[in-house]
């Protein structure tokens, strides 16, 4: 039997046994991966629960299923990662974002600075966090992290005060000022867009707390430095075991 078909459903009541599923998320269960009455589905509401529900009727713009069972969701990261990201150009931040979560980061924010390039705007903040929703499911977590978007790197940088590490992907240093290998607790990553960093925006980080890293002598490209410094993160705070 296969895997049960994963959606995220809005204002889910915790104790309620029969649910409808609305909205894009019916649109796709219907007319995309064509789920019939019968068949069992996983409803996640995004508190981390993930309840087992039978499909009981199918209808044009929503579907009824029957809560049989309620379990906490155990693919969830234990550790914190915030990954902040310079806006890409194209589809490159919709990368970062799906690979980011594939790795167990928790929230993500997007910002603009002195030499990015790239724009934002509501729809393109709303497809970010379809893509965090679709890759959530596809790796079976529960939660999607949620993305927001700054328009400056400060205020960025400023939204991650609380994190304990916290740590700033830089292509101009010769060395890490920290071991990202020894780190623990809640852990915040910084990287740069295309055009990466000035080194007046490296000191404003260095006044608010945040530690350069070194991904070596070659300089990556900007996504794949965030899937790196995610990775890294994810593999020091026991996430990749
Ligand atoms: N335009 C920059 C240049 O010509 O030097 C390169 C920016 S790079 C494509 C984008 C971002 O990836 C950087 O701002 C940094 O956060 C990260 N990055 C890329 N290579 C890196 C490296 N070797 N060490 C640390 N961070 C790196």
């Amino acid at each position: 039997m296969s895997t049960p078909r994963r959606f995220f459903i809005e204002n889910l009541d915790p104790v309620a046994t029969e649910v409808r599923l609305e909205g894009e998320e019916f649109i796709h269960a219907k007319t995309v991966l064509r789920v019939e009455a019968g068949s069992e589905i996983v409803l996640l509401d995004g508190s981390g629960k993930e309840y087992s529900a039978i499909v009981s009727r199918i209808e044009k713009h929503c579907l009824s299923a029957h809560i049989i069972g309620v379990t906490e969701g155990d693919k969830e990261p234990k550790a914190q990662i915030y990954l902040l990201c310079g806006a890409l150009k194209g589809d490159k931040t919709e990368l970062v974002v799906q690979k980011a979560t594939e790795l167990g980061v928790t929230e993500i924010g997007i910002f603009s600075s002195e030499y990015c390039s790239a724009y934002m705007n509501e729809n393109k903040l709303e497809r970010l966090n379809k893509v965090a929703r679709e890759a959530a499911k596809q790796c079976l977590r529960s939660r999607a992290p949620k993305v927001a978007f700054f328009a400056d790197l400060n205020s960025a940088l400023k939204s991650a005060c609380s994190y304990k590490n916290k740590l700033f992907a830089c292509e101009f240093l010769k060395n890490s000022t920290t071991d990202m290998r020894a780190i623990n607790g809640p852990t915040a990553l910084v990287v740069g867009s295309e055009g990466g960093f000035s080194h007046k925006e490296f000191e404003e980080a260095e006044k608010l707390g945040f530690y350069g890293v070194t991904l070596g002598k070659r300089i990556l490209r900007a996504e794949t430095a965030a899937v790196v410094m995610c990775a890294l993160a994810a593999q020091a705070l026991g996430e990749l075991e």
